[in-house]
């Protein structure tokens, strides 16, 4: 595996994890060149499912915009990027394992709330409000006091 920051050709692998579900193989590796550290992930060639939108039409999956509405969620938060990564490692092997071909968008952002209420509260209520648009003060009440 060629080193994504230097294009050196000699990478050697210092930790090799399964998933639980034992579907992803994760690699840690060591650039011999330039020592930085990057991280491989090794899958069955199965694709993530297409994701529908609340008006029926459907998009590819789209782990960048996962990744950005996480980000957002978790602005000036104290959490790690390391932490953002495995929670989207999660979610993606949770929809990689479930095996479907289609997932709703309101399930996707469910399984983001999971995560956000496992790393960060604050973040948590942020996309909660937003994304379930609350209808009244007591949806939120019952979700601060779920939290
Ligand atoms: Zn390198």
């Amino acid at each position: 595996m060629r080193c994504p920051f230097c294009g050196h050709g000699d990478t050697q692998v210092s930790e090799t994890r399964e998933s639980d579900e034992g579907d992803v193989v994760r690699r840690r590796r060591r650039c011999q060149s330039c020592d930085k550290r990057f991280t491989t992930y090794e899958r069955a060639e199965i694709a993530l499912p297409m994701v529908v939108k609340k008006d029926g039409t459907r998009a590819d999956f789209d782990m960048g915009k996962l990744r950005a509405s996480m980000t957002l969620a978790l602005r000036k938060r104290p959490v790690s990027i390391e932490q953002i990564d495995a929670a989207l490692e999660r979610i993606q092997e949770k929809l990689l394992s479930s095996g479907a071909r289609e997932i709703p968008s309101t399930k996707l952002g469910e399984h983001v709330m999971r995560e956000l209420k496992r790393i960060d509260k604050v973040a948590y209520v942020r996309f909660a409000s937003v994304y379930r648009s609350f209808e009244d003060v007591d949806e939120f009440r019952q979700l601060i006091r779920d939290i």
